[in-house]
């Protein structure tokens, strides 16, 4: 019996700000709370849930501007919905805090859809795995060594083979404190697990080549955003003096931004819940793949799982310490990163994930 898919009926958004345990830092910015914005999309029976991590000014922009653009429209074409709402934004300007707010419709939708059919988000998306690998990443700046310590067991204890520390401390004011971390980072976790540092655009060019060849005895394989992310020449020429993988890519927002830095990083970082959402996450990773490149998910773990199901071109995803403590506090029904992989099921539907809508109200804003 064939079934024609129920219209859009409501949009919802609400933002809810949770505290950091403590203050936490990387290279170029210091922040005590994490605001995430919450989609909620409803058609026929089933609500398909999204989110971004940004400010709560995204909610009017999804409720009084991508919402009446989606409403009414059939749940199974979400690229045209996309497609409606990338026309409504045109004077609004893509980038920043509306990107964010199309996302995280784009995901409602996306889950919403997968919810009708009762199929999981990757198996709409289009499967192509069904483990996806990850690392732990958080290792502020602002944590003292018994933190940083801990936070790196926590990962190790549970089998993550992979983690990340920031560096860059201050404007990249403290180089040699930088390296005494990522020294003790390598003796916390030993020899075999992947080390990787993200320096948030904190070094000059001339430092961040200086530091990589001081990273690279420590055996780092990974070094994000060594200088800004907007200096793309920049970025070019760390890659050029190293042979440390340059990664960054986290605040792209659309597809040019992505096929201009596809050429100068070896692995190109995406972020779904910025990019404009499962969508043109798909788009991206097709300018990685056209560029020989390796895509890897920046932040929202449990999101970011169903899009690395259904990319072929898949590195890893960024399991952050601050969105894996709130997803997991929000979300029920979260993936377990214990082993190093995510399995994400062939069974359920949608992200398989429920709103604890009284655990997150407290927090509202
Ligand atoms: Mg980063």
């Amino acid at each position: 019996m064939s079934r024609r898919a129920p219209d859009v009926r409501d949009v919802r958004a609400a933002a809810y700000q949770l505290p950091t345990p403590v203050p936490e830092a990387d290279g170029t910015l210091a922040w005590d709370s994490t605001t995430i914005v919450v989609a909620e999309v409803s058609a026929e029976d089933v609500v398909g849930l999204g989110w971004t991590y940004a400010d709560a000014s995204c909610v009017p922009v999804i409720t009084g501007v991508l919402a009446p653009v989606v409403t009414g429209r059939p749940l199974s074409a979400v690229p045209e919905i996309w497609q409606a709402m990338q026309q409504r934004i045109r004077n609004l300007g893509r980038p920043g805090l509306v990107s964010c707010a199309l996302s995280a419709v784009d995901i409602a939708l996306w889950d919403a859809a997968a919810r009708w059919l009762d199929v999981p988000v990757a198996d709409l998306l289009g499967r192509c795995r069904e483990q996806a690998d990850l690392y732990g990443s958080g290792g502020f700046t602002s944590y003292d060594d018994d933190q940083l310590v801990d936070q790196l067991r926590s990962w190790t204890d549970r089998d993550i083979g992979r983690v990340k520390i920031k560096i860059g401390e201050s404007w990249g004011a403290r180089p040699a404190e930088d390296l005494r971390r990522v020294g003790l980072t390598r003796e916390t976790v030993g020899p075999d697990t992947d080390l990787f540092v993200d320096a948030n655009g904190g070094y000059t060019v001339g430092q961040a080549r200086r530091m990589a060849d001081a990273l690279a005895e420590l055996d780092v394989t990974w070094f994000e955003e060594p200088v800004s992310s907007d200096d793309l020449d920049g970025l070019a020429t760390v890659r050029a003096a190293t042979a440390i993988d340059v990664a960054a890519g986290e605040y792209g927002y659309d597809l040019v931004y992505f096929a201009r830095m596809a050429p100068v990083v070896d692995c190109l970082q995406v972020d779904v819940t910025r990019c404009g959402g499962y969508t043109e996450w798909r788009r991206a990773a097709a300018v990685a793949a056209a560029n020989g490149l390796e895509v890897s998910a920046h932040c929202a773990p449990n999101l970011s799982a169903h899009a690395a199901a259904a990319t072929p071109n898949f590195r890893h995803i960024e399991w952050f310490a601050d969105h894996d403590r709130i997803e997991s506090e929000l979300f029920a029904g979260c993936l377990d990163p214990s082993g190093g992989s995510v399995t994400v099921p062939r069974t359920g539907a949608g992200h398989g994930l429920a709103f604890r809508r009284d655990v997150a109200e407290p927090y509202a804003v």
